[in-house]
Parts: structure tokens; C-alpha cells; sequence
């Protein structure tokens, strides 16, 4: 019999069956985590059919399927959302309240399932569900990390990095898959055997193996019975009788083996845009891309004879250069497994493949070691050798005698691996992720690469998902929406674009300024309830929630505060709109100045927060642990949006544009997409100050920036920069942001002061301030302003994005799950 959830007297009695099945306890014995598991024990009765359901139609029509792989998928919690695309939210909130329980309280049970850093996880957790709600079949491939981003606590001020055992209590929506378990093989080396046919056929002797074992979550698409799966791979232990042949009895061996698969996934690496360069971060790789490949393989053989139409079925999207082995891996395949010739498997291989670049910063851009390579992947190693050899030729057919091209595009130079070189080289497409971030790959950082192959470079501005950012995590303000333009903005955004029609009514304004009113509220009782600090929910909510990174110039977001205090301090009738400056961020475990910049923040908050004498025109509140179940939260109760990062190092933001759709207003630099939310919005509806992107890059070129002559000539800069180090915030050590006034103003301590152009563009982000709170005054024109925000955000959806890399680069066709008929 099938279920149907809407069944409320069904969808009860669930809830009570799996207390006690999987507690052997009554409803009203059990605790909020265990109701939280047979609740969504019960949701997921409902999408194991569609699942099911979708499965069977992807084998009847015998779809083409994308792969996307990524070390990150930043999922946020599955219960909430699953229940909205479902289109059982309100069903089962009401069928749960008659049972005495909230389902806000329940949702709130389920931990973040946080395997990424920031940004790029979370996009490939938007595109997973823009897949699924637009009909594309996909699997993300990825890792379950034992412990996923760690949790931050602050101390003191102080972050604390506190592990995230995310898995402690079980995770409901996780499906353990042994049946589709691989073998992975680290180290050892190859030996050439001559084959009875006269060919050489290469194998991998000696090495160390780890079980791969999968596990499936379910990715359900809104309203269409539509359930793709995202499979994340554990390690376990090859059994020791397992080992090579070889080294059969060789117990050291063997220990050493169990290990590897021990430590395999513990972790997540920490750092956002940075690479720690260590070995087990290339073994996590190698892992999860060997493993996938070969599942999408075997997916393949299942339904095809011949492994020359693997490009017509098959896609493969790198997220960033981390899974890059995956070329190598491919290639690996089809030459000694298939027994392909080079060309044929090379032919294939680049149908395959497209890579997405996340970033320009060298400090991000992925060179292993050939040491570290060779050793741990021999086979792989010799292929991406062959692999360069052969390019390395095209280079001096294009340009003869030319070495400068050698020494700036090969894939191995210099004792390194390079994985972006290795990916353009071996793919059909690069595609940016915003415009400008495009354009500045072509124009300048992959300037060679482009004259060589101008065809393969494409743009894909990224997006988010309406469904969690707005359906989701501002229900007061989507019922809104879909009263005034209907419900189709839920699954085409441009749809959205109707409001424009409200946004000089009155009543209209008054009721959107109400929604946010009560986001607002929400927050502050959340930042009471966390922080202990009451927040006036009228003054200006002004938010900077991000991973922290100097490139994302938090530090110019306190020292402007810092500034402002000093103004009301010297002249304290002077008018000022109160503002609430609100931070959520993050910092990698290793990171010295974006740890100190936290410092600061919770310093300058604590004697900000604390002064009566300026009547709490501003708080400055530091909100613990910012991940995706909070941030909902927060862009919902934004007026204002930080987005200030030195213009050309965002190379898109996707937290700009929940912002925007939540009907904050924009203050950011020329950067990423801000652009293209300016071409949208109109700039008019923004506040954009600072350098260019042009100016930045020509300063960074000419070496000519001299923040020295800008704090010998401002006063106002000069007194906040002596505050970080005269004690002023710091009574007890007045060395504490020693580290940060030298980031700023001495030579010494980075290549240049003040990388990041903090100064420069202090002047122009202070005036730009200045006018928000003029316009913030005027509300009519913030209501109109605000709305106009949320009614041009259409683009920003990742369903636009997603539809783009369908046209461009994977050329899939929709599928529709037809509901199994009811017996
Ligand atoms: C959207 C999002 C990000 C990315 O934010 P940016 O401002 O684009 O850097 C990071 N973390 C979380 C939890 C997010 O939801």
C-alpha cells in the first residue's frame, strides 16, 4: 500500500510506531531527538517512493547523468526542507501540533550536516536541489566526513574550534549502500607486464586499499516526485586478506592499511579559498573520485555495450580543481581496463569533464608536490605525465620556440602538479562563476589558457535555491509574495519580477516593512537567547555573515564601527539612526589574523555594548556557530548587507544574493556578482563604493599603493589604527591587534601593507555608510528601495544557473517521475 503523507491520522500514527520501534518507548517518554528521528523516520517512508519512483524512470528513459563532484556539500538541515518540497510542510506541522508538538522545536533537533567550508559547498547543496526541482538527473559524489565543519564557540572572545560529531545520535535521511562498495588503492608502484598480444598492460602492485562504501541521501525536488540522490563515500578497512598479493603476511602492512581507511575521512579541512597542500587532503580525493568513477562506470555498463558513448550518458562536473584527479582516474580507466588507445580514451575523457574555477587567489590554487603525487598515486601519476608531455606539444606547435607559454601553462613544472592547468587541459569547458570573475580568468590569471582554447571558456553566474533561502527561511515574507504574484516564483524566480507593480503602494510597503519587522524580532530573541544582548529591532539590522577572510574585509566593517563610536564619543548630539552591526564568520583553525579580527569584533563589541553614555545607538553583536540553519534566519532579518570584499577577489558571493532576495539592501564594492545584482536592481538601489576591479589589479601591478600616505593624512583612520594598539580595546594587553595594525601599514610583515586595500577605499565605504542611513530614514523610499531588491533578484536563483550548464555544458533532458499507480 502506498503512503500518502497527507494522511494526518496515517503520518500520527507513524510518529508513534517509530518512538517505539526504535526506542521501545510511548511519545510522551521519549526526548526532542528521538520524536526529531521518528519524524523524519516517517517523512522518509514518503520519499523512499519517489526515490524508488525516479530511479526506475531514469533506467526506463535511460537518461543522460551529471555527476557532480565535490569535496563540500554544505547541505544545512534535510527535515524542513524536505517537508517544503514535498509540499507537506504546513500538513505535518498541523498533524504534529495535535500531537502536542511543535515542528520548529523538532526541526531544531537535527544537527547541520556541515560538510563544507562556505560558499562553494553550499552552491553544490543549491544546484543538488535546483537539479532535482527542475526534472535533471544528477548525483552529487562527495564525503562523509565523520566530523564536518568544526563547531565554533567563542571564549572570551576568543573562537574555539569544538568538533562537529555530526553522526553521534544517527542521521535519519542517510542510506548505508554496501552493495556498491569499491576498492581504492593507494601507493605501491607499477610494473609494465607484456601481454600474450604483443601490448603493455600496467598494474599497480604493492599498494595499500580502502573499501569505499557509499551512502545515499535523498535530494527531493519541490512538487514533482522527483528524488536524486547525493552519495557520500565512507572508508573502511580492506580486510587484511584483502592486501595485494604481494605483500600477503606482511603484517606492518596491514596495520598501516586499516589505518589509512581510519583517518581517511575524519575531517573536513578547515580553510576556505586556501590550501593546506597536506597529503591526506590529496588522499581524501583520490578517494572519493576513484570511487565515484567507478560507480558512474558500472552505472553505465548496466545499461551499454559500447564505453564510446560514455559522453552521450555520462557528465562529469569538477567543483573547483579538488577532484581534478578525476581526469586521470577516467583516463586510467579506459586505457588499462578498456585497453582504449590514448587517443580514443583522451577523446573521451574531454567530453566528459568540465571544471568550475572558484577563485584567482594564488593562495587557493591547488600544486601538489610530484613527491607526494608519485607516491601516493603512481599510475595516476604516470598518466597526468603523459598527459602533460603530449600538451606541452601542442604549446610549442601554437608557439614555437615560445618557453615563457611552457613555464606558465604546463601541468608539471617546478616539482609541482598543477590541478587547474591539468583540468583546462583535459576538459571541454571552464566556466566562472559570476561575470567579472569570468572575464577577469580570460582577460587576465587564465589569459593563456584562453588564447589556446577561447572556446572552452564560459560563465555561469552562480545562484541559490528560493526554496530554502526564501520558501523556507522567511515563510512570513514567501506567503506574502505568493499572495501578491501567485505561487509560480517558487519554481521560476524571474516570476518574482511582479512585485515591481507593489512597491510604490503604501500598503504593500507597510506590510513588507511589517514581515521584516517580525524577522526581526525573531533574530533578537535569538540574539538575546545567545548572546544575552538585547538588540532594538528598530534600528538598522546592518549584517556581515561570511566565512572570515581578509580578502572579505571584515576588518573594514570594525574599523568603520570603530570609527562611528569615535564620532559620537566627540560630538554625541550629533543625529545618528541606531544601527545594529551584526557578524557571523568562521575563521580557519590556523588562520592568525582572521582569528584576531574575531577577537576584535567582540572586544570593540563588549566596550561598544557597554557605554551608556551612547544610548545604545550601536550594538555590535558577534553571533556564534554561522551555518546554514542560522543564516536562514539572518538574511530574513537583514536591512542591510555587507558585501565588501577588495573588488576582484569575490569571485561571485552567494550570500549576497539570499541577502537580496530577502529584500536587504546591498553596500558592497564592484565585486563578483554585486555587478550583475547592480545591473538588476539599478545601482540606485545599492550603495557601491570603492576601487574597481581595474584599479585594484592595476595598483597590484604597478606595486604603487602606499596606505602610509593615507594614514598621515586622515585623521579619523589614524585614531581608529592607534586604538588597535594603545589598549583602547585591549586594556590588559595593548600588543593584542599588534599583528593587525602591521597587516594595514608595515612592509615587513606581508609582501606589501595593507594587501587588501582597506584604506583606499575607508573614505568612500564611510560616505557610503553615511547614505544608508539617510536613505534608512526616508521609509517610504527604504520600503520601496528594499522591495525592489527582492522583486529583481529572479536571476539570482540557481535554477537559472542550473539551466545554463544544462544548455552549455551538459546537455541533459528532463525527466518526469510519474507517481506508481495505487493498487
Ligand atoms: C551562502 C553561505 C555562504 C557563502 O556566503 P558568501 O557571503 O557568498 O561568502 C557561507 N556560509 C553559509 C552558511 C552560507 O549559507
Amino acid at each position: 500500500m502506498k503512503r500518502e503523507i497527507f494522511d494526518k491520522e496515517a503520518f500520527k500514527k507513524e510518529v508513534k510506531d517509530n518512538v517505539r520501534m526504535l526506542y521501545r518507548k510511548d511519545l510522551e517518554e521519549a526526548s526532542e531527538q528521538e520524536i526529531f528521528q521518528a519524524v523524519s523516520y516517517a517523512v522518509k517512508e514518503v520519499i523512499i517512493d519517489q526515490w524508488m519512483e525516479t530511479q526506475s524512470s531514469m533506467k526506463r528513459e535511460d537518461s543522460k547523468v551529471v555527476y557532480y563532484m565535490s569535496m563540500e556539500f554544505l547541505m544545512g538541515r534535510a527535515l524542513g526542507n524536505n517537508l517544503i518540497n514535498l509540499t507537506a510542510y504546513q500538513a505535518v506541522a498541523e498533524a504534529l501540533e495535535e500531537m502536542g508538538l511543535d515542528l520548529n522545536v523538532i526541526e531544531d533537533q537535527e544537527p547541520d550536516p556541515a560538510l563544507g567550508n562556505g560558499g562553494l559547498g553550499r552552491l553544490a547543496a543549491c544546484f543538488m536541489e535546483s537539479l532535482s526541482t527542475l526534472g535533471y538527473p544528477a548525483y552529487g559524489c562527495g564525503i562523509r566526513y565523520r566530523y564536518g565543519m568544526f563547531k565554533q564557540k567563542i571564549k572570551d572572545g576568543f573562537q574555539v574550534e569544538v568538533p562537529d560529531n555530526w553522526l553521534k545520535d544517527g542521521y535519519p535521511f542517510e542510506l548505508r549502500r554496501p552493495e556498491y562498495t569499491y576498492e581504492v588503492k593507494f601507493g605501491g608502484y607499477v610494473r609494465a607486464v607484456n601481454t600474450p598480444d604483443g601490448r603493455v598492460k600496467f598494474v599497480q602492485e604493492g599498494y595499500q586499499s580502502v573499501k569505499a562504501v557509499p551512502y545515499d541521501m535523498p535530494i527531493i525536488g519541490y512538487n514533482n516526485h522527483m528524488v536524486n540522490t547525493l552519495m557520500i563515500w565512507d572508508a573502511e578497512p580492506a580486510e587484511c586478506f584483502e592486501l595485494d598479493s604481494f605483500d600477503k603476511g606482511d603484517y606492518r602492512k596491514a596495520v598501516e592499511q586499516e589505518n589509512l581507511a581510519r583517518n581517511l575521512v575524519d575531517v573536513l579541512y578547515p580553510n576556505d579559498n586556501h590550501i593546506a597542500g597536506k597529503e591526506l587532503r590529496l588522499k581524501q580525493q583520490y578517494f572519493f573520485v576513484s570511487a565515484s568513477v567507478q560507480r558512474a562506470i558500472a552505472r553505465f555498463k548496466k545499461m551499454h555495450s559500447d564505453i564510446h558513448d560514455l559522453p552521450k550518458k555520462v557528465a562529469f562536473q569538477l567543483n573547483d580543481t579538488h577532484p581534478t584527479v578525476a581526469v586521470a582516474e577516467l583516463m586510467r580507466y579506459l586505457l588499462d581496463e578498456e585497453e582504449l588507445q590514448w587517443d580514443d580514451a583522451w577523446n573521451i575523457t574531454t567530453q566528459v569533464c568540465a571544471y568550475t574555477n572558484h577563485t584567482i587567489m594564488a593562495e587557493a590554487l591547488e600544486k601538489w608536490p610530484i613527491e607526494i603525487f608519485s607516491r601516493l598515486l603512481p599510475r595516476i601519476y604516470q598518466i597526468v605525465e603523459e598527459i602533460n608531455r603530449r600538451f606541452i606539444l601542442q604549446i610549442q606547435e601554437h608557439y614555437p620556440g615560445d618557453n615563457g607559454k611552457i613555464e606558465r601553462m604546463a601541468i608539471i613544472y617546478n616539482g609541482q602538479v598543477k590541478m587547474a592547468h591539468l583540468a583546462i587541459a583535459a576538459g571541454h569547458s571552464v566556466n566562472g562563476v559570476a561575470r567579472l570573475h569570468t572575464e577577469i580568468l580570460k582577460n587576465q590569471e587564465l589569459k593563456d589558457f584562453y588564447e589556446l582554447f577561447p572556446d572552452k571558456f564560459n560563465n555561469k553566474t552562480n545562484g541559490i535555491t528560493q526554496r530554502r533561502f526564501l520558501l523556507h527561511g522567511n515563510q512570513l515574507l514567501a506567503k506574502w509574495v505568493t499572495d501578491h504574484v501567485g505561487e509560480e516564483w517558487i519554481t521560476d524566480l524571474s516570476k518574482i519580477e511582479k512585485l515591481t507593480l507593489y512597491v510604490d503602494d503604501e500598503k504593500a510597503q507597510h506590510e513588507f516593512m511589517n514581515i521584516k519587522y517580525q524577522n526581526k524580532l525573531r533574530l533578537a530573541k535569538y540574539i538575546k537567547e545567545h548572546n544575552g544582548i538585547d538588540v532594538d529591532p528598530r534600528s538598522i539590522f546592518d549584517v556581515q555573515v561570511k566565512r572570515l577572510h581578509e580578502y572579505k574585509r571584515q576588518l573594514l566593517n570594525v574599523l568603520h564601527i570603530m570609527y562611528l563610536y569615535n564620532e559620537l564619543k566627540e560630538h554625541p548630539d550629533m543625529e545618528f539612526y541606531p544601527r545594529t552591526f551584526i557578524f557571523g564568520a568562521k575563521a580557519a583553525a590556523g588562520y592568525k589574523n582572521a582569528k584576531l579580527t574575531i577577537k576584535l569584533i567582540n572586544s570593540v563589541a563588549e566596550v561598544i555594548n557597554n557605554d551608556k553614555s551612547i544610548q545604545d545607538k550601536i550594538k555590535v553583536v558577534f553571533i556564534e556557530d554561522y551555518r546554514v540553519s542560522n543564516a536562514e534566519w539572518i538574511f530574513a532579518a537583514a536591512d542591510v548587507s555587507e558585501q565588501i570584499s577588495t573588488a576582484s577577489k569575490e569571485a561571485s558571493g552567494t550570500g549576497n544574493m539570499k541577502f537580496m532576495l530577502n529584500g536587504a539592501v546591498t553596500i558592497g564594492t564592484m565585486d563578483g556578482a554585486n555587478v550583475e545584482m547592480a545591473e538588476e536592481v539599478g545601482k540606485e538601489n545599492m550603495f557601491i563604493f570603492g576601487m574597481s576591479s581595474d584599479e585594484v589589479i592595476a595598483h597590484e601591478k604597478n606595486r604603487d599603493y602606499d596606505p602610509m600616505q593615507i594614514f598621515n593624512n586622515d585623521q579619523d583612520i589614524r585614531k581608529v589604527l592607534m586604538q588597535l594598539i594603545n589598549g583602547f580595546y585591549s586594556p590588559q594587553d595593548s600588543e593584542l591587534f599588534r599583528d593587525l595594525y602591521n597587516s594595514l601599514l608595515n612592509t615587513q610583515c606581508t609582501q606589501y601593507a595593507d594587501t587588501y586595500f582597506i584604506l583606499a577605499d575607508f573614505r568612500s565605504y564611510a560616505e557610503a555608510q553615511k547614505a544608508i542611513t539617510e536613505a534608512y530614514k526616508d521609509e517610504k523610499g527604504w520600503a520601496k528601495m528594499a522591495m525592489l531588491n527582492t522583486a529583481h533578484s529572479g536571476k539570482f536563483s540557481s535554477d537559472r544557473t542550473i539551466e545554463e550548464y544544462v544548455r552549455d555544458i551538459w546537455h541533459l533532458e528532463k525527466l518526469t517521475v510519474e507517481p506508481e499507480k495505487e493498487d
